[in-house]
């Protein structure tokens, strides 16, 4: 579901972008497209949280509470948002959670397998990446016109963001795997 939202709300919106209905309609693809977005992040961090935090039960249980709850505001600053800063922003929190379940993985007991923080790096890098690419506009704002087609920042965005995709789908596998022969050790 996490890999599937976003590629079908981006589908979506960019299908119906041409409808005549006017500013109501596209607002309202606009936020399908971010609603998305907002459930990759969520829904793919659930197995992160789970597994970092597996032999700490009552604060891996907080922690999934917190990141829905986080996740929530997010989605609502997401899709309510007039600006791309402010869509980009709205994502803050949960990286920053994200990126405090990395720092706990590679320096405190934060568990998972030896091969897929590198991939959750790697993802979490492309998704930020295609977000600041699509903000500051680059290669258009160099050549006003020539981009209009192919290649313009929206579609570098998109390509890096389903690549992202693709690394949360081979690192939650990785993890996945490896949570079957894995025990915590005892007290
Ligand atoms: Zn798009």
């Amino acid at each position: 579901m996490a890999c599937l939202c976003p590629t079908m709300g981006s589908v979506l919106y960019h299908l119906f972008m041409n409808h005549v209905g006017g500013e109501h309609v596209y607002d309202t693809l606009l936020s399908l497209d971010m609603v998305g977005v907002c459930l990759v992040n969520t829904l793919g961090a659930i197995p992160i949280i789970y597994i970092t935090l597996l032999c700490y039960p009552s604060v891996q249980q907080t922690a999934l509470l917190v990141y829905i709850l986080l996740s929530a505001h997010g989605i609502y600053c997401a899709t309510t948002a007039r600006t791309n800063v402010r869509r980009l922003r709205s994502f803050v929190w949960q990286a920053l959670f994200r990126f405090s379940l990395f720092l706990f993985r590679v320096y405190g007991s934060g568990v998972g397998s030896p091969n897929s923080l590198r991939l959750f790096v790697i993802m979490d890098c492309l998704a930020l990446l295609g977000g600041l690419v699509n903000i500051v506009q680059i290669p258009e704002r160099f050549k006003p016109g020539l981009f209009d087609n192919w290649g313009n920042s929206h579609q570098i965005m998109h390509v890096m963001v389903i690549c992202s995709i693709i690394y949360l789908h081979w690192g939650t596998l990785e993890d996945l795997a490896w949570i079957k022969s894995y025990q915590c050790p005892a007290e």
